[in-house]
């Protein structure tokens, strides 16, 4: 949810469709609203010269936009030739089965029930095709099946939901836990750290470009949530919804509804570890 004004490294304009490194190349989905940004950035990767591709979240099933990933790939000279998902949100997976249809590919998820195929993808898979290799980096907290990809020759991580090009994003509980997405944070944070990762490409909003400037603002910003949640329980505000409109006032109304699965997870983290 967007209730930071900027992140570091965040470029200025809106969001388009085009390359947005030698390897990755955005194909935006036209629904935009207050949860999904500018739309759905739907990822067609490829190694340069190569002629096959790769396609990260075709998004919703829309199939005007399915259509225009495949003519934005044939106009490349690529031909697709596998679908991925970082998770199972209608908003990047929706369309994954007509995509399939259209492009005769398999689909490769965490979750069994997202796959089409013989395939699974999970921890320490790396995905090769036509020389690009994409290493699989399991990001749980947003969604337990969230995964993120490492493209090491760009310097880059598709951070799916995990990290959003604009604002904060939201933990989808009870799917979703907070220990588990802080250990992601700091899992793609030492990304940056270890493997020289400089690039974020986001599920929605635009590329960032200082990675371990957003992952530590990421890291700041759900502790500071945190205190202020365990600061609102203090002083009396008992239910998820009364800490929301006291925690989140700053934050638009029409993000309520997610912010109030993020306080659960939050009140459920704060009473695992024993603080409220
Ligand atoms: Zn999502």
């Amino acid at each position: 949810m967007s209730d930071a004004a900027a992140l570091p490294g965040q470029p200025r304009g809106v969001v388009v469709s085009g390359p947005a490194t030698a390897r990755a190349v955005n194909v935006l989905a036209p629904n935009p609203s207050a949860m999904t940004l500018d739309g759905t950035n739907t990822w067609l990767l490829s190694e340069p010269g190569s002629e096959l591709a790769v396609v990260v979240d075709p998004g919703p099933l829309d199939e005007s936009h399915l259509g225009r990933v495949i003519e934005t790939a044939e106009k490349l000279g690529k031909r697709i030739a596998l679908t991925l998902l970082t998770h199972g949100h209608p908003d990047h997976a929706e369309g994954a089965g007509r995509f399939a249809e259209l492009t005769g590919t398999a689909v490769r998820a965490l979750d069994p029930a997202l796959r089409l195929g013989d395939e699974g993808l999970g921890a320490g898979d790396v995905v090769s095709v036509g020389g690009l290799e994409l290493r699989v980096v399991p990001t749980p907290g947003h969604t337990s099946d969230s995964l993120s990809f490492h493209l090491p020759a760009d310097r880059a991580v598709l951070s799916g939901d995990t990290v959003l090009g604009r604002g904060t994003t939201f933990v989808a509980h009870p799917d979703g836990r907070l220990g588990d997405y802080l250990d992601s944070l700091r899992r793609l944070h030492s990304l940056t750290v270890d493997d020289g990762v400089h690039t974020v490409l986001p599920g929605h909003g635009p590329v960032l470009e200082d990675a371990q400037g957003v992952l530590e603002f990421y890291l700041a910003h759900r502790a500071s949530r945190l205190a202020q949640v365990e600061a609102a329980v203090v002083s009396g505000h008992r239910t998820a919804a009364e800490v929301v409109a006291h925690v989140y006032a700053d934050v638009d109304r029409s993000l309520w509804p997610a912010a109030e699965l993020s306080v659960r997870a939050q009140l459920e983290y704060l009473r695992e570890r024993g603080l409220i």
